[in-house]
């Protein structure tokens, strides 16, 4: 049996408590522990990593150095991200993928929405890399090349979660409007990147009616406001985008009130470790506080992608982290003991 101790991190917010573990499940939970705590620390669900493109993992490994540029590194069709995944073959992609799926799965994470390349082949791949591993996924696939195919459309929501398009900008704009139309029509999610290296018309997008963005990064304030009036949650993704001298505006998102979840975005830039993000926000963003951080990963995710929340409960399985107090890192891993230097 293990304890662990210290504040839990409920949906309406901190609460002093203690959680006992027995082998995978709850065998307890309550106010003041009888047995001394093996963990103190800020008990939290087990996170959710908003955005991946785990596909690209594989590049790491045959490219050094990758160019700090985003038009020449991942836009579609020509950045090098797109010709090397199109001229890899099936098992080198299934490799990298992998190897992130491990990794996801080691630091505790409950699920990754990915926007995954490569038309239905692409789905095909993750869900093949995806074998044995037990972790939930929302996957969002996008056409093969940059034009409208309405029947590949219906077939790419026939085996996917949705769609999560690259940018309006590389999108013809009534295709893109096709698309979100015939997800719409699905009851499937439509999302999209956004104003990441160059401020987008967010009215165009809008319109679209996403059910979430990733980045925003050039978002002007007024971009922002008329985004929260329209519900839509946003992923940042700063790690990444600190790659590309780029920053998600964090501080005009909290004053917007923008809900907010956060993503590691191309596996071949950052590790999937979401734990990392939050400590960035930490040092680097002075208007959050630490529960609001924490939701980032935990509640906030789930209620944008649709991801069902099993309580903290006896008898349930113990699906959480817990987090040290200083550091951010994991103490404590569903079920897995994890050193003091990893994470
Ligand atoms: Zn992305």
């Amino acid at each position: 049996m293990i304890c662990l101790a210290g504040r839990i991190l409920g949906i309406d917010g901190f609460e002093k408590g203690y959680v006992i573990i027995k082998g995978k499940k709850i065998h307890e939970v309550g106010k003041i522990p009888a047995l001394k705590p093996d963990y103190k620390g800020y008990i939290i669900p087990s996170p959710i990593n908003a955005h991946t493109h785990l596909g690209d993992a594989f590049i790491k490994k045959r490219l050094r150095k990758l160019p700090r540029d985003l038009e020449k590194l991942v836009a579609p069709p020509k950045g090098i991200k797109h010709l090397l995944l199109e001229r890899a073959d099936r098992s080198e992609i299934i490799n990298g993928i992998r190897e992130k799926l491990m990794e996801m799965e080691g630091l505790g994470l409950a699920a990754f929405c990915d926007f995954r390349e490569g038309g239905i082949e692409g789905i095909n791949i993750l869900k093949e890399a995806m074998k044995g591993f037990d972790i939930g996924s929302v996957i969002l696939s996008r056409p093969k090349s940059l034009t409208l195919d309405k029947r590949e459309v219906e077939d790419l929501l026939k085996t996917s979660d949705g769609i999560g398009l690259s940018s309006l900008s590389d999108w013809n704009y009534d295709d893109a409007r096709k698309i979100a139309e015939i997800t719409r029509r699905r009851k499937k999610v439509f999302a999209m990147h956004a104003s990441e290296g160059i401020r987008e018309d967010i009215d165009e997008i809008l319109d679209l009616k996403p059910s979430f963005l990733v980045h925003l990064t050039k978002a002007t304030e007024g971009d922002l406001e008329r985004v929260r009036v329209e519900n839509v949650p946003v992923v940042v993704c700063p790690r990444s985008n600190q790659f590309f001298g780029l920053r998600p505006n964090l501080e005009l998102m909290k004053k917007t009130g923008i809900e907010i979840s956060i993503g590691t975005d191309n596996a071949m830039i950052s590790d999937p470790d979401i734990y990392k993000e939050i400590r960035w926000i930490r040092r680097n963003v002075k208007v959050f506080d630490l529960e609001e951080i924490l939701r980032m990963i935990t509640y906030n995710p789930r209620r944008m992608l649709g991801i069902k929340m099993e309580e903290m409960e006896e008898g349930k399985d113990a699906n959480l982290v817990i987090l040290d107090t200083k550091s951010l890192k994991p103490l404590f891993i569903s079920g897995r003991e994890v050193s003091q230097d990893e994470g």
